[in-house]
């Protein structure tokens, strides 16, 4: 691997291990290609993560990435500012493991996304209506603000604050949260966060998103003249990342709260 690039947050920590990371590269013969890297570097934080993967989208069969963290520790990262030289040596050495994380594939009668983190339906502008669908048999009629399908490593981001359950790393396993699901006898659904496999077909279907934005990760878009969405049962795309240290997933955990 000898084409690499940096995605960095804009912030000064972040630019200067930026430098020298270019820095020591270049000295070992590695050359920066912005279009065709072979490994990404990600220096920042969670969100520096998602924003790079989905700048790589289109490659990521030959793309790798390997991540700093300039705040706290991250779920993407295994590395902060203090072993910055470790995070280096281990590059160069070869000294790492691969692991694959999988992304949803979502599409609507328009267009396909693909989410790290998750899928969401939220309309902040009145009650949505989403008839669930679990391997095409209706499940629920959903009422409230909205709902988020989260991968296991997204699990700890937008589905942890509305209560959805924690998935410990390497679970093949997605889940479904409501955002704030309206619940008497003329609505019925579940309440509670579903975890299911990640080999489930899942359709959110309604009359009328007029209203709604269909969130994918940090991006959104409105989806008014959709009817019809559907995570895909398929695994197409992975996100693969070099893990250089053995950072236990209940440490990264900790340092959350
Ligand atoms: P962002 O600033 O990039 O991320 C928001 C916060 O979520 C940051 O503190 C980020 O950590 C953290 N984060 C991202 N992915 C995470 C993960 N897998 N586990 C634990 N923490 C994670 O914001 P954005 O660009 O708008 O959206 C990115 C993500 O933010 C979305 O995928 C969604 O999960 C989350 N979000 C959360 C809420 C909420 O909790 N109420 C609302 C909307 C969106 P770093 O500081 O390390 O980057
Ligand atoms: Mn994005």
């Amino acid at each position: 691997m000898k084409k690499y690039t940096i995605v960095s947050r804009p912030d000064k920590l972040s630019a200067s291990l930026e430098g020298k990371t270019r820095k020591t590269l270049s000295a070992h013969g590695y050359v920066y290609d912005e279009d065709e890297p072979e490994v990404v570097f990600v220096i920042g934080g969670d969100g520096t993560f998602i924003y790079a993967v989905h700048q790589y989208l289109d490659q990521l069969d030959k793309v790798c990435f390997y991540g700093i963290h300039t705040g706290t520790l991250g779920f993407y990262t295994d590395y902060q500012e203090a072993d910055y030289e470790e995070f280096i040596e281990t590059f160069l050495s070869g000294k790492y493991a691969q692991v694959y994380y999988p992304m949803l594939h979502v599409v609507t009668d328009q267009d396909e996304y693909y989410a790290l983190n998750e899928m969401r339906i939220e309309n902040a502008a009145r009650t949505q209506e989403i008839d669930v669908l679990l391997d095409d048999r209706l499940f629920e009629e959903y009422r409230g603000t909205g709902l988020i399908l989260s991968t296991q490593l997204g699990s700890t981001a937008y589905n942890r604050s509305l209560g959805g359950a924690v998935l410990q790393e390497g679970l093949p396993l997605v889940q479904l949260c409501e955002i704030a699901g309206i619940h008497h006898s003329a609505y019925r659904s579940l309440g509670s966060p579903l975890v299911m496999r990640n080999n489930i077909k899942i359709t959110l279907r309604s009359n009328d998103y007029q209203g709604a934005l269909l969130g994918i990760d940090s991006d959104v878009y409105w989806i008014e003249d959709v009817h019809e969405i559907t995570v895909l049962p398929d695994v197409d795309k992975k996100v693969r990342v070099l893990r250089g240290r053995t950072v236990s997933y209940f440490s990264r955990l900790k340092s959350l709260f």
